[in-house]
């Protein structure tokens, strides 16, 4: 068995059973120990960040046979393009270290002062230059209620998706951290079918609970990453929240798909949870019928047991409201079935690229993962503690997602991302 996910390991520091953050995984983010300092990169334990410049620079590191000084750039970018046996080498070493029977660090006073560090007193920046975003479309539990909802029961999956990961290629700029407010977009739509369009304030504003992934190494163009290949350029694992604007969507998709609707902002996760991390929790993925092409079909066909969570806040309450729980193991279509698709026609992803899942819901009701389908179009509404009615988002909502995987008394998880919406600014200067 892999040492670092033996779940008997512990660390000196210390973890509750409800953490996300045990020995056991060990996800990697970007940080700066005070407001003066660069950027470094980071492991997180418990409520702890482990300084892995600090640690590389005092040599703890060096079996690994890492590039000097790569854990001291503002993003993780040039270890995620190491192969996955140097980030295996990493993981072990930091692991041992931060194990409850090594002492190196354990007894080291003065290097634990300097390299473990309270998260709630650095702060955590945006954890990857990402070159490219591509958002899928994965989960036929959503496909099939949206289809449902807009072109009714017998025509609700398109042909082609059953035999393809169906996605588009998002926009990478406008994604961004946790905690970071989104501000409602502006837009054109059509107030009713057959009537001219207005321009105004997105009024059915949504997120997508999704997981995303990031690529590690990357493949040359022109060499596609055959889908029994996939895993070894995955570097791992974010939660994502695609946020929506359903009414510009609904007047500016056809032909080519959604294009303002999404482009105004993506929430991630600080926190990227490695594929070795999540080996325990590995499990079956739906069976898929029909047969896919060759090209999707896969030897170990697997995905992940991961929980996934959303819960939205009315402004200035403590108290929110859950409205979907559901699990990343119902997409119909895996991680290496998108990356293989993906890279099949030769086009080339690099180190940092993020795929993400498309919203993930589950088969029965309360396992939606977007405002769409939780409340049907708008015709089942929803009423958040303190904050009255929704049919979609309000502006001061904080939506907060979170993900783990469940073992057995401990968790490996992803944290949450969590943002608030704000009001929307009229491009044109004259606010409403
Ligand atoms: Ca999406």
């Amino acid at each position: 068995m892999d040492p670092t996910v033996d779940p008997s390991a512990e660390s000196f520091v210390p973890v509750s059973p409800d953490s996300h953050f045990p020995i056991q995984n060990l996800p990697y983010g970007v940080f700066s120990p005070t407001p003066q300092d660069e950027p470094r990169a980071g492991v997180r334990i418990g409520d702890h960040v482990l300084d892995l410049a600090v640690i590389q620079n005092s040599g703890l590191l060096d079996s690994a046979g890492l590039p000097e000084g790569i854990f001291s750039y503002p993003v993780l970018n040039p270890f995620m393009e190491l192969d996955r046996d140097q980030h295996r080498i990493t993981r072990l070493l930091i692991h041992g270290l931060l194990r409850k029977d090594e002492s190196t660090l354990r007894d080291d006073a003065v290097l634990r002062g300097r390299a473990l560090l309270p998260v709630d007193s650095v702060t955590l920046q945006f954890p990857v230059g990402i070159p490219d975003y591509t958002d899928f479309y994965s989960s036929k539990e959503h496909a099939t209620n949206v289809g449902i909802m807009f072109r009714g029961k017998d025509n609700a999956l398109m042909p082609n998706w059953l035999h393809l990961p169906v996605g588009y290629h998002g926009r990478a700029s406008s994604i961004i951290l946790s905690g970071q407010p989104v501000i409602r977009p502006y837009g054109q739509t059509q107030p009713a079918e057959g009537e001219p369009p207005v321009f105004g304030p997105c009024r059915l504003m949504d997120f997508e609970l999704e997981m995303g992934f990031f690529v590690g190494a990357g493949n040359a163009q022109g060499h596609p990453v055959g889908v029994n290949d996939a895993d070894g350029h995955i570097f791992g694992l974010v939660l994502v929240n695609d946020w929506s604007a359903r009414d510009i969507q609904k007047w500016e998709y056809q032909p080519l798909g959604p294009f303002n609707a999404k482009n105004f902002a993506t929430s991630i996760a600080p926190w990227i949870v490695t594929l070795d991390a999540l080996a325990p929790f590995r499990c079956d993925a739906p069976v898929q019928d029909p047969e896919p092409l060759d090209y999707l079909k896969e030897s170990n066909r697997g995905t992940y047991d991961i929980n996934l969570e959303v819960e939205i806040t009315a402004e200035g309450q403590n108290e929110g409201l859950r409205v979907c729980e559901s699990n990343f193991k119902h997409l119909y279509w895996t991680m290496a079935q998108q990356l293989a698709h993906h890279t099949s026609t030769g086009c080339n992803l690099n180190t940092g690229d993020m795929l993400a899942s498309g919203t993930i819901s589950g088969p029965e009701k309360g396992s939606y993962g977007s405002m769409l389908e939780i409340t049907w179009r708008g015709t089942e509404p929803i009423t958040l503690p303190g904050g009255g009615e929704r049919k979609f988002l309000a502006d001061g909502d904080t939506v907060t997602m979170s993900a783990w995987c469940q073992g057995d008394g401990y968790r490996v998880g992803f944290g949450e991302v969590a943002s608030m919406i704000l009001p929307a600014r009229d491009p044109q200067g004259t606010e409403t």
